[in-house]
């Protein structure tokens, strides 16, 4: 089920990210005053536009929970831009960052490790209103709103987070995550840990409740055929880079780039239709820490030609499609 396709031609983004770096210095070696870095997130643009989702896809570890992570300032950026509503948010400060946490929400892959144990359902929801003086009348009844509106019974309040199931849990997260009236929701492998059944109930809340409050999404996934249920657009990360991107339906059924139409081959997407070619993925993807030279998809392309070994091929757009291969 792909969503019906909306343009955001002409509108303002609500985020964009410009050239965005996040490097981790590392020691080369014991004895030694030189640095290597893991280039976790190298040179990411992208823009996000009020009521929109933007998928994220990629195998673990290639750099997409630090760019949600660096988005929220949990990170600092080591260059780029991260602007929002055109204001230039990094390098953040105390203040400002406050600020935006009432506007920028985000929603973890664990939910039972992301709430406190000792707190009650009420308190848990109602801990960001509290901690920004926005509690007007009771707190109880902003609490069974709240509860209320991601489709738990009012008594869920006076409970403790151990009492619920794994997809109950995760409709207690996202309460939290709504409670501010945020804007804009980095959703970090937020369904990953549910069985499938509960993800899309997940999926299907979380599209109701963007609708209701106008919210935008940045959805962080391993998995393209849940991202393909629930973005407008998707992107395709790789060792840090973004390697295409474009509308969800152009994605799922012509990929341009040689990883996206490997990642597309190897999942059941609904409404999928067999390609004619099929490719296969060779080897593991390489370490962050040392990307090969050239295009960082090269050894493990069934494409790759001389000219991927040495020169990385830069973001070419087409149209509203972008790719970063030598073949385009
Ligand atoms: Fe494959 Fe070359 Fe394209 Fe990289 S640039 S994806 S190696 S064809």
């Amino acid at each position: 089920m792909n969503r019906e396709v909306t343009s955001y031609e002409g509108s303002q983004p609500l985020l964009s990210v410009k050239d965005l770096k996040t490097w981790f210095p590392v020691k080369r070696g014991l004895f030694s005053r030189q640095k290597d870095y893991i280039r976790a997130v190298d040179g990411v643009s992208l823009e996000l536009f009020p009521g929109e989702t933007l998928g994220l896809v990629g195998e673990s570890g290639c750099g997409k929970t630090t760019l949600g992570r660096t988005l929220l300032g949990l990170e600092p950026a080591t260059s780029g831009g991260i602007y929002f509503k055109n204001s230039l948010l990094n390098p953040m400060r105390r203040k400002q960052m406050n600020r935006l946490r009432q506007k920028i929400q985000v929603v973890f892959q664990d939910p039972l490790s992301s709430l406190n144990p000792r707190m009650s359902v009420m308190d848990i929801v109602t801990e960001g209103l509290v901690q920004f003086k926005r509690i007007e009348g009771s707190k109880r009844d902003h609490a069974r709103r709240l509860i209320k509106e991601v489709g738990l019974s009012e008594d869920a309040i006076y409970r403790y987070p151990h009492e619920f199931s794994g997809g109950q849990r995760q409709r207690i997260n996202i309460a939290r995550a709504i409670s501010l009236r945020p804007e804009f929701i980095i959703c970090d492998e937020a369904v990953s840990a549910l069985d499938v059944s509960i993800q899309a109930q997940a999926i299907n809340l979380l599209i109701s409740l963007q609708e209701r409050f106008q919210l935008s999404y940045l959805f962080i996934s391993h998995d393209l055929s849940v991202v393909s249920n629930i973005a407008d657009r998707i992107a395709v990360m790789y060792l840090g880079q973004i390697l295409e991107k474009g509308k969800t339906a152009d994605i799922i059924h012509e990929p341009l780039h040689p990883y996206t139409k490997v990642l597309i081959d190897a999942v059941p997407v609904p409404g999928k239709e067999r390609r004619g070619e099929s490719m296969e993925i060779k080897g593991e993807a390489a370490s962050i820490a040392t990307p090969p030279p050239g295009c960082r998809f090269n050894p493990r392309c069934p494409k790759a030609m001389a000219v991927c070994r040495e020169i990385p091929p830069p973001l070419r757009r087409f149209g509203d499609r972008e790719v970063r291969c030598h073949l385009y």
